[in-house]
C-alpha cells in the first residue's frame, strides 16, 4: 500500500505541476480566470479537480457536486472494506445478489472483458487477493494459483435482473480496481458538463480527463511518468479526451529480486510480463481507456497494435519489457517530447 501511495503520489504531483506551468519547456497558457481547484484523498490515491470559469461560485458549486457524486462510489468500489457494496456483495457469491450502485461499473467491466477477449477480467479478484498487493504480500504456490484460478472467468458472470448478478461458484468475486477510477473521472466529467463548466481537467491518479482545453484555447498538457527513472517519457497534448497508464512500478514488491506487481495475466495468474507501463490516450471516455490501460498491459506490443488497428480511436505510448518506448494506433498531434527509451 505504501508503495502505491508513494507512486501514486508521485504521479499526480507530476501532472499536477504539468497541468499548472504547461509541459516542460512551455510557457504557461496566458489567463485571466483563476481555476478553482481540490484535491482530496479517494480510490486508494489523489483526485484532483481543476476547474476554470469566469463565474467563481458556480466553478466551487461544480467542483463540490462532482466530489460529492464520487465519493459514494469510492466507498461502494471498495475491495479494501468489508463492508462497501462490492465486498457485501463478493461475500455473497453463489447467490444471486444486488449490486445496486455499482452495477454500470460491473457491466462495464463485464463488457470491456469481451471486447479485449479476457485481458481485462473483473473476476479476478481471488487470484489479486492472493497476492495480497498492499497488505499481506505472497509469492503464491502453482497449487494455489490453480484454486483461485478456478474462481476466475467473466463469462460466468450473470446479470439476472437490473442491479441484481451472479457469481455462480462460492469464492468468486468482483475487483473493479482496474476500472473504478475511469468510471469516477466520466461521473465528474459529466458533473461539470451539466453544471455548464467548459474547461476542466480531472486527474484520479493515473487516470486524467480534459474537457474543452484550457481557458485560452489551448490544448492540456499530460506528462507520461518515467516508469523506471526520474522524469517523463513523453508528453501529452489534448482538449478534450482521456490519458490513462497502467504500469509494473505503481503496486508492486520485490522477492528474491523479482518485482511482483499488481497486473495479472488472467491466463495464467502471475504479474504479465508483457509490458513496464502502458498508457492510452483518446478521445474516448475515460471507463474504456482504465480497462484498455490494464487489458493491452496484458496483450503485450503486438496484441495493442491489433487492437489499435482496429480501434483508431486510441494511441498508445507502450514501454516494452526491454524498456522501449514504442508507439501504436493514433498517437500523431497527440504526443510531444517522445524518448526512444526509458
Ligand atoms: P490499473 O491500475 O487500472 O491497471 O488496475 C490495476 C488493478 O486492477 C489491480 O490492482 C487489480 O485490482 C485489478 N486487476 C489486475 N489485473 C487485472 C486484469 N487482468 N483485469 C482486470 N482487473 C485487473
Ligand atoms: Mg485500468
Amino acid at each position: 500500500m505504501q508503495n502505491r501511495r508513494a507512486t501514486k503520489l508521485l504521479a499526480f504531483l507530476l501532472i499536477a505541476s504539468l497541468g499548472m506551468r504547461g509541459a516542460a519547456g512551455c510557457k504557461r497558457a496566458p489567463t485571466s480566470i483563476a481555476p478553482q481547484e481540490q484535491t482530496r484523498k479517494m480510490f486508494g490515491t489523489l483526485v484532483t479537480i481543476r476547474v476554470y470559469d469566469a463565474d467563481r461560485r458556480r466553478a466551487a458549486k461544480a467542483v463540490q457536486l462532482a466530489f460529492d457524486k464520487i465519493a459514494k462510489l469510492d466507498r461502494d468500489t471498495n475491495n479494501y472494506n468489508p463492508a462497501s457494496q462490492i465486498s457485501l456483495s463478493n461475500a455473497r457469491s453463489g447467490k444471486p445478489t444486488y449490486v445496486e450502485h455499482v452495477f454500470s461499473v460491473v457491466r462495464r467491466g463485464l463488457a470491456g472483458a469481451r471486447d479485449t477477449g479476457g485481458a481485462f477480467d473483473p473476476t479476478i479478484l481471488p487470484v489479486v487477493e492472493l497476492w495480497g498487493f498492499g497488505r499481506r504480500e505472497h509469492v503464491p504456490s502453482q497449487r494455489e494459483l490453480g484454486a483461485a484460478r478456478r474462481l476466475v472467468g467473466y463469462r460466468r458472470v450473470d446479470v439476472v435482473g437490473r442491479g441484481r448478478i451472479l457469481l455462480p461458484k462460492v469464492g468468486m468475486g468482483l475487483d473493479l480496481g482496474g476500472i473504478a477510477k475511469g468510471y469516477a473521472a466520466d461521473v465528474v466529467v459529466r458533473t461539470l458538463r451539466e453544471s455548464k463548466i467548459r474547461h476542466a481537467m480531472v486527474t484520479m491518479g493515473s487516470t486524467t480527463s480534459v474537457l474543452g482545453g484550457k481557458p485560452d484555447g489551448s490544448p492540456w498538457k499530460i506528462g507520461i511518468e518515467n516508469p523506471r527513472g526520474r522524469g517523463l517519457i513523453g508528453v501529452v497534448s489534448m482538449k478534450t479526451g482521456t490519458v490513462s497508464t497502467s504500469g509494473d512500478y505503481q503496486n508492486y514488491f520485490v522477492r528474491n529480486g523479482v518485482r511482483y506487481h499488481h497486473i495479472i495475466d488472467p491466463k495464467t495468474g502471475m504479474p504479465s510480463r508483457n509490458a513496464i507501463s502502458v498508457t492510452v490516450v483518446g478521445a474516448i471516455d475515460a471507463t474504456l481507456s482504465d480497462v484498455l490501460s490494464t487489458a493491452l498491459f496484458v496483450k503485450g506490443f503486438e496484441g495493442t497494435s491489433r487492437y489499435a488497428e482496429r480501434n483508431r480511436r486510441i494511441g498508445v505510448v507502450f514501454v516494452t519489457p526491454d524498456g522501449r518506448v514504442r508507439t501504436a494506433g493514433s498517437t500523431k498531434g497527440r504526443i510531444s517530447q517522445l524518448r526512444r527509451r526509458i
